[in-house]
C-alpha cells in the first residue's frame, strides 16, 4: 500500500490535536499544506473545561456558563473571590468537538484519519498505524510517554476526581458563583476537597477531587459526593444527569526533552498541563500559538514552549504537596488568602514578575518549602 505523505500529521485529535489544526487550518500561512490529524475515533469525552481569562476570548461562543465570582471555602473561611478582571469560564467537550469537526472536515487542508498510530520513526519520517503508514515533514504528538509513571527525580501526583452533573427539585445553588475549593469535607489526610459549577439554582456539576500521590477506588468519589450533598448542601432529593472523572498527572517530568526538529510532543503528552493545578486548556491555547509563530520564524515548532523558571517552582510545589499531603488545605488557604484573584491568576498563568513570585512564594513560606527546594535543587 502507497504510504500517504503529509506536510504535517497530528497524532490525537484530543484537545490539542483539534487546537492544533484548527488554528493551522484558519492561518492563511499554512494555505495548501496537507495537514492529517490521525485519532482511533474523535469522540468526545464526557468532560467540561473551565479556564480563566480576562475579557473576551477564542472560544466564547461555546462558553456554557462563566462566572465573575468564586469561592474558596474551609471550615472556618468562607472567602469570595472577585475575579475581575477575570472570568471563570466553562465548556462543554461535546460542544468543542462538534464545532471544530465540523470546521476541520469543511478544510480542503485537513484530513481527519481514524486510526492508531504505534511509532514515529524520526529518520524516514513515518509514523506506523493499525490501518496505514503516513510521512511527514513533522509530526505533532499528543501521546503520552509512560515513563513519567517511573519512581526517579521527578515529582508525581495525581489530579483525580469525580463529578456528578445533579439536578435538584429544590434551588440549592447560587449560579452566580462558582466554587473553586471547599475543604470542608475531608478524606483521611489527603488534600481533598469539593469544586462545584452551578450552572443553574437547581443545575449543578459537584466534584470531589484529589491531589495525592495515590489513587481510589471508585466507590470512594461515590461516598464523598453523596456525603458532600447530603452534610453541607442538605439536598436529598437529586437526580444524576451525567458523570464526569478523570486522572490528571500533576508532574514536572520533562515531557518537552522529547521534543525534536522532527517531532513535537503536545498536550499532557508535551507537558502542557500546568503541573501544580492540572489546567491545561489555556495553555493549549497559548502554546498553539507559539507553535504557529515559531514556524513562521523559522525555529522548530517544539522550542521555547516550556518556561523553565514556572517548571522549577511547581516542581517544589508538588514535591511539598507529594510529601505533606496533609497540609494542602493550609497551603491553598494560604493562597487564596493573601493573595488576590488577580495576582493568583496571573501567576499561575505564569506571566508574573520575579518580584511578583517573590510575593506569591513568601504567602506560601514555610520549613516544608524550604525542604523541597533543597530536595529539588540537588
Ligand atoms: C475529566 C477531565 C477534566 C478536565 N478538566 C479540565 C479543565 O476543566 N480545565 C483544564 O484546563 N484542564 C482540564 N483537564 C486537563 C486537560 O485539559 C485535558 O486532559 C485535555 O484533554 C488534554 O488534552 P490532550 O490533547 O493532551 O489529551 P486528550 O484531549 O485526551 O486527547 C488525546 C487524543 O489522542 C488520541 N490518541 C491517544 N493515543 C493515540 C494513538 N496511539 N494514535 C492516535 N491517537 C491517539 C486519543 O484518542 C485522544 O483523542 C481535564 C482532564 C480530564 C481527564
Amino acid at each position: 500500500m502507497q504510504v500517504p505523505k503529509y506536510f504535517y500529521v497530528i497524532v490525537g485529535g484530543g484537545l490539542a490535536g483539534l487546537q492544533l489544526a484548527r488554528q493551522l487550518s484558519r492561518d492563511i500561512f499554512f494555505k495548501g499544506k496537507q495537514i492529517a490529524v490521525i485519532d482511533p475515533d474523535f469522540k468526545a469525552p464526557s468532560k467540561t473545561w473551565s479556564f480563566w481569562e480576562k475579557n473576551t476570548g477564542k472560544w466564547d461562543k461555546l462558553v456554557s456558563k462563566r462566572w465573575k465570582i468564586g469561592r474558596f471555602i474551609t471550615s472556618g473561611i468562607n472567602k469570595k473571590l472577585e475575579l475581575e478582571p477575570y472570568q471563570y469560564k466553562m465548556i462543554k467537550a461535546e460542544d468543542l468537538y462538534r464545532e471544530t469537526l465540523a470546521e476541520l472536515e469543511a478544510s480542503p487542508d485537513i484530513h481527519l484519519i481514524r486510526d492508531e498510530i504505534s511509532e514515529i520513526d524520526p529518520v524516514t519520517r513515518e509514523a506506523s498505524g493499525k490501518i496505514n503508514n503516513y510521512t511527514a515533514t513533522h509530526f505533532f504528538d499528543s501521546r503520552v510517554n509512560p515513563e513519567y509513571m517511573e519512581e526517579g527525580k521527578h515529582t508525581l501526583i495525581y489530579q483525580h476526581f469525580k463529578g456528578w452533573e445533579i439536578e435538584t427539585t429544590e434551588p440549592v445553588f447560587s449560579p452566580e458563583e462558582f466554587t473553586m475549593m471547599d475543604y470542608r469535607l475531608k478524606y483521611k489526610n489527603a488534600t481533598a476537597f469539593t469544586y462545584i459549577l452551578p450552572v443553574s439554582e437547581t443545575k449543578a456539576l459537584v466534584e470531589y477531587t484529589f491531589f495525592t500521590p495515590f489513587l481510589t477506588e471508585e466507590r470512594v468519589y461515590d461516598e464523598m459526593l453523596k456525603r458532600y450533598l447530603n452534610e453541607f448542601l442538605k439536598v436529598k432529593d437529586y437526580k444524576i444527569v451525567s458523570t464526569e472523572s478523570g486522572i490528571i498527572p500533576m508532574t514536572d517530568f520533562p515531557f518537552e526533552a522529547e521534543n525534536t526538529s522532527k517531532i513535537t510532543k503536545i498536550g499532557t503528552g508535551g507537558g502542557w498541563v500546568k503541573a501544580s493545578t492540572g489546567y491545561s486548556f489555556k495553555n493549549t491555547e497559548k502554546k498553539v500559538d507559539t507553535i504557529i509563530e515559531n514556524i513562521k520564524t523559522g525555529d522548530f515548532p517544539g522550542e521555547n514552549l516550556i518556561n523553565k523558571k514556572f517548571k522549577r517552582y511547581d516542581g517544589i510545589f508538588l514535591d511539598v504537596l507529594a510529601n505533606n499531603n496533609e497540609k494542602g488545605e493550609s497551603i491553598f488557604t494560604k493562597f487564596y488568602t493573601k493573595n488576590n484573584p488577580e495576582e493568583i491568576f496571573s501567576y499561575l498563568d505564569e506571566e508574573t514578575s520575579f518580584s511578583e513570585d517573590l510575593k506569591i512564594m513568601m504567602s506560601l513560606y514555610s520549613f516544608d518549602f524550604i525542604k523541597s527546594f533543597f530536595r529539588k535543587a540537588f
